[in-house]
């Protein structure tokens, strides 16, 4: 690999949607997320690789290998970030995926086919998170109005089109910051995902009564706001009970509950809620857990002086990584005399509609202080470099001509 050509292009991407102060703006279809496509396309076109858009905006760049009509190897990530993101994530594991390729390319060390993709839209926004990853899976179920549709430029045919034909891969790896603090802390330079969590989504809703805040009152009022309260104190001291200090240590329900919305009608200072509504959302690598979470909280929903429902929002899987893919990055490590730590991934990822199609494996690399999403999001070079050279070592043994020899 070429460490120097690495790093000046992810400090080069890194510019293209950048605000002082405020962090990265290069959310799907903006048009900062185009430009920062085209400067990857233009560093693949040097890499000679053959480049290609596909209908929905996810970037790969292709070089066939000595065999071509073998499977090929998918790895990359996604260029688009959040709004006012850090500069690494996603891109890190679009360039990583590019570097690894190029220098086996360049030693003419490829036996099979190698793609690197940059997926478009994994950061949610009007098409969900993982549109780009989900498109190519055949796995986008559903579409918002025509004219949403029509602003970025999709169509149903579009997306349909997007859609690959898996028996012509046969694994996918992504490189990617670990997002949290886990490697940062205990020093560790290599993370390996053993699964990504499922993402459950429910909308609350207690239904009060509005009415006079001056003139109501107190032991007469159907306050909503009230109620949403008691109940989302009740439930915190369960989630405590059930995760408290000394059992996240054993990690024993291995779950994460956030409330991250809350919202009032009508919304005035004189006036008694008439209705708080709020997103539940729970995390596990246990789908089964997440069910059981779901259940204690509709019982206790169930046993509140007020009316109130529950609706469904979304219900992503978890996913388990390729046991033997990580097995394979767990030897490069070895065999580089570096830690590495299987451990959980908190966050969803494009790896994970693609762990339903092939086996797929992941890297994670540390974010310095665990932060991420945020423009002090950051991984020294030390690490970044220590990344890559596990990818293209792995890469190697699934592409490579070693591999293939005996
Ligand atoms: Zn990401």
């Amino acid at each position: 690999m070429n460490n120097q050509r690495f790093l000046s292009s992810v400090e080069s991407l890194g510019q293209i949607g950048w605000e002082d102060g405020k962090g990265l703006y290069r959310t799907a279809f903006s048009e900062a997320f185009v430009k920062g496509r085209e400067f990857v396309a233009g560093l693949m076109k040097e890499a000679r690789m053959d480049v290609r858009v596909d209908s929905v905006g996810n970037l790969f760049g292709r070089y066939e290998g000595n065999n071509k009509n073998a499977p090929a190897v998918l790895l990359g990530s996604h260029l688009d970030s959040v709004p006012g993101g850090g500069k690494y994530d996603g891109h890190l594991g679009v360039l990583s995926a590019l570097e690894a390729a190029r220098s086996l390319h360049e030693r003419g060390a490829l036996f099979c086919p190698v793609e690197v993709v940059g997926f478009n839209a994994e950061e949610g926004g009007d098409m969900g998170g993982t549109f780009g990853s989900r498109a190519v899976c055949g796995d986008v179920k559903s579409l918002p109005a025509p004219e949403v549709l029509a602003s970025l430029n999709l169509s149903a045919e579009k997306i349909a089109s997007a859609k690959l034909d898996f028996s012509k891969y046969r694994a996918y790896l992504e490189l990617h910051i670990e997002q949290g603090p886990v490697l940062w802390r205990r020093k560790i330079p290599i993370g390996i995902p053993t699964a990504i969590v499922g993402i459950t989504r429910y909308l609350i809703t207690m239904e009060g009564q509005a009415n006079h805040a001056g003139t109501t009152p107190m032991d007469e009022r159907k306050d909503a706001m009230k109620e949403a309260v008691k109940l989302l104190a009740r439930w915190y001291d369960q989630v405590d009970e059930m995760c408290g200090a000394e059992k996240a240590e054993k990690n024993e329900k291995n779950f994460v509950c956030n409330v991250g919305t809350f919202a009032l009608e009508p919304g005035s200072a004189s006036v008694i809620p008439g209705v708080a509504s709020f997103a539940l959302e729970l995390r596990s690598t246990d789908d089964t857990v997440v069910k059981m979470l779901a259940g204690k909280f509709r019982e206790l929903l169930q046993s509140m002086a007020l009316p109130a429902s529950m609706e469904l929002m979304i219900s992503k899987p978890a996913v388990t990584l390729d046991e033997s893919l990580r097995a394979l990055i767990r030897d490069t490590c070895r065999e580089m005399k570096i830690a590495s730590l299987d451990m959980p991934s908190g966050a969803g990822h494009d790896a994970s509609p693609l762990a339903m199609k092939i086996p797929s494996a992941m890297i994670f690399v540390p974010s310095t202080d665990g932060i991420s999403h945020n423009l002090e999001e950051n991984t020294s070079n030390g690490d970044m470099l220590l990344g890559v050279e596990v990818l293209e070592k792995t890469l190697e043994k699934l592409a490579g001509y070693t591999s293939h020899r005996s």
